[in-house]
């Protein structure tokens, strides 16, 4: 179903408009993606001295954890093509890698059952000398971890929240216009599903969830939204989402949280 245009939403729902958030849907083709491409699954713009993240908290294959497995990735956005108010000052490009492995016990700071993620922001001018052949995994579950490396193709759109962030007295509308708008079921309005940056998580299984700063203690936000997707080869959860939320004073600070 077509989403329609934000201001046939807003005609609508003028209500909606103070919890609109800036968002960019992804559209994930495989292809084969350079080190200078936005894309899922592809090579990354690496500098050829920095360390490749790995992850050791022990796996289905080895209890100790060690070696250390390379993690593989998972996104690398530009702000040329995914523009936005995510971007920290001065920084350009965003990456997001993961460990392959399925793990017991979760990563540091990150949910249960959550992969091990690493998320990087760098600016694409202060890589010089690229890493031509990031290390392999040491180990590695071919099933769920692996993607299919994916050129993307954006739409920028403005996403809305459900009940859980709304005033009561909005609801049965917005259910009326979700229902109109979705009439085979489903939501096309709020929390647009599907790999995104930005926008609004979904909270259905589980209510809402909220993780502070470790430094600040502000609240986290949605940056980045990985789908269990056929395409990329992704399968989160149950067939779920992978949200980083990230604080807007300290972008390094993150938290995954699988749904
Ligand atoms: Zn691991
Ligand atoms: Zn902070």
């Amino acid at each position: 179903m077509q989403r329609p245009p934000v201001d046939e939403i807003l005609r609508i729902m003028p209500e909606l408009e103070p919890y609109g958030r800036d968002a960019v849907r992804i559209d994930a083709e495989p292809g084969m993606p350079g080190v200078r491409d936005s894309s899922l699954g592809g090579p990354l713009l690496w500098p050829r001295d920095e360390p490749w993240p790995a992850c050791s908290v022990p796996d289905d294959f080895e209890p100790s954890g060690l070696p250390p497995v390379s993690m593989v990735p998972v996104a690398q956005i530009f702000a040329r093509d995914v523009p936005g108010p995510w971007w920290p000052e001065g920084l350009d490009v965003l990456q997001i890698l993961w460990c392959p492995n399925g793990h017991d016990e979760s990563a540091p700071n990150q949910a249960p059952d959550s992969p091990a993620v690493a998320l990087r922001w760098r600016r694409e001018a202060d890589v010089g000398d690229v890493l031509a052949a990031p290390p392999k995994p040491a180990r590695q579950d071919e099933d769920f971890y692996v993607l299919t490396p994916c050129t993307i193709t954006t739409e920028p759109i403005v996403d809305f929240p459900f009940r859980e962030e709304l005033p009561e007295d909005l609801l049965p509308r917005l259910r009326q216009l979700v229902e109109r708008t979705s009439p085979g079921g489903g939501d096309v309005i709020t929390r647009v599903s599907g790999w995104k940056v930005g926008g609004w998580p979904t909270w259905h299984l589980t209510g809402v969830n909220s993780f502070g700063c470790e430094v600040c203690g502000r609240m986290l936000v949605l940056l980045f939204t990985i789908a269990s997707d056929d395409t990329v080869g992704t399968t989160v959860g149950r067939f779920g989402e992978l949200r980083l939320f990230v604080c807007p004073d300290h972008p390094g600070e993150f938290m995954a949280d699988l749904h």
